[in-house]
């Protein structure tokens, strides 16, 4: 079936099936293409492939049909229209910039966002003439005033990380729209399985595949996905040129993470809302950020926007850093990583590592206080990711 079909079938049912072009050898499990060329009939047929008038494999760092597999499954998660691969997530946000932004041009990015997406404004673009002014992700008017003549697009992040704040997708996209802007939204703490952008407005959507999507941390990679023209005439040819590709093998194992992508977020999030729950009634817990809560200040934005409330969780101590490190240090086994999106669970202690780069002001100013610490919930019991908490609490 084309990509065009696969479109009346739901998320549940594209995320297994969709994007595999069965070859004649009837193969049921789609095949990794380890190859760096491709072989054209005739001279004419290659000169042809090269200037775009005859579709085509040319060179893998252009198109290959594992990463194009993985690519037409993410556009239709998405309910977009045209899905590019990356090396990894930040590539993906890299390429975005490299695409749209020229010197002269001004960004308006959510303060909450990824530590190094911080940095890929602050220290890279701005290197070349784009001054990228940073907001607080949840107050649409600051966003609005952000806005100038030369702003090309607004970048945010939600549910943020590691406050776990929600943004108003659809009044964004409204903002950026009347003001001839595009809105970007990083969409790795949902998924398409918990959120989906594009229809809420959006008009490109990023993603580091490295987190839910591959869902057992394995490997890295990144997607862009959204608009056919903006991802076509602007994305793609810095892909090709920039380099930063998906490898086939990589796209081989997202491929296999989005089919059973809704049925993990699913059990991500019942362990994250049991988890969250749970802290709130510790003593040595100060204040719990998750958006399940009743008392989470977008509670009902989130409800209303998301399918559920997402599987990563965090939460203020009682003390500073050293009570922080004190409970992380007694976990037995907890994963002491980054990392989220994993079957694990996962624990850090965000100020001094994802976002240890910040300045202390820039962090203070984001809320990231040193008494937090970020759990991405895994998948193991419940009950067992208590108990291992319960020795440092
Ligand atoms: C990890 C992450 C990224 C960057 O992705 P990589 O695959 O690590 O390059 C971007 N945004 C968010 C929200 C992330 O968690």
């Amino acid at each position: 079936m084309t990509e065009k079909d696969w479109k009346d079938y739901s998320l549940d049912t594209q995320a297994i099936r969709a994007g595999h072009r069965r070859t004649h050898e009837d193969e049921h499990s789609i095949p990794i293409y380890a190859t760096s060329s491709y072989v054209f009939d005739s001279a004419e047929d290659a000169a042809l492939r090269f200037t775009g008038k005859q579709p085509g494999n040319i060179y893998s760092r252009f198109t290959n049909p594992t990463v194009n597999a993985f690519q037409e499954r993410m556009a239709l998660m998405e309910q977009g229209e045209r899905c590019l691969a990356f090396a990894s997530g930040m590539a993906a946000i890299m390429a975005v910039g490299m695409g749209l932004l020229k010197s002269g041009d001004h960004v308006v990015c959510s303060r909450s966002v990824f530590g190094n997406t911080v940095l890929m404004f602050q220290n890279y673009f701005a290197k070349f003439g784009v001054e990228t002014d940073f907001v607080e992700l949840t107050d649409l008017e600051a966003w609005e005033q952000a806005i100038k003549p030369n702003t090309r697009f607004l970048f945010l992040e939600t549910p943020s990380n590691p406050l776990i704040e929600i943004a108003d997708i659809k009044a964004l996209a409204d903002i950026a729209h009347r003001h001839d802007c595009l809105l970007i939204v990083d969409n790795v703490f949902c998924t398409p399985a918990l959120q989906q952008p594009l229809t809420l407005g959006a008009d490109l959507v990023v993603h580091s595949a490295t987190k839910y999507i591959d869902g057992q941390g394995r490997c890295v990679g990144g997607a862009v996905v959204g608009n056919h023209d903006i991802i076509e005439k602007d994305i793609y040819p810095y892909l090709r040129t920039g380099g930063a590709t998906m490898s086939p093998f990589n796209a081989w194992v997202f491929l296999a993470g989005l089919e059973t992508l809704a049925l993990r977020m699913k059990a991500h999030c019942d362990n994250a809302y049991a988890l969250a729950q749970w802290l709130q009634q510790q003593d040595a817990v100060e204040k719990v950020h998750y958006p399940g809560l009743s008392d989470h200040a977008q509670h009902e934005l989130a409800k209303r926007q998301q399918r559920h409330f997402g599987g990563v969780v965090s939460f203020e101590l009682k003390g500073g850093q050293e009570q922080a490190w004190k409970l992380i240090n007694s976990t037995q086994m907890l994963s002491i990583t980054a990392n989220l999106g994993d079957v694990k669970t996962t624990i850090t202690h965000p100020a001094t590592t994802t976002h240890g780069r910040l300045t202390p002001e820039v962090r203070a100013a984001a809320g990231i206080k040193d008494s937090l610490v970020r759990i991405s919930v895994g998948l193991e019991d419940i009950e067992d990711i208590e108990k291992d908490l319960l020795n440092g609490l």
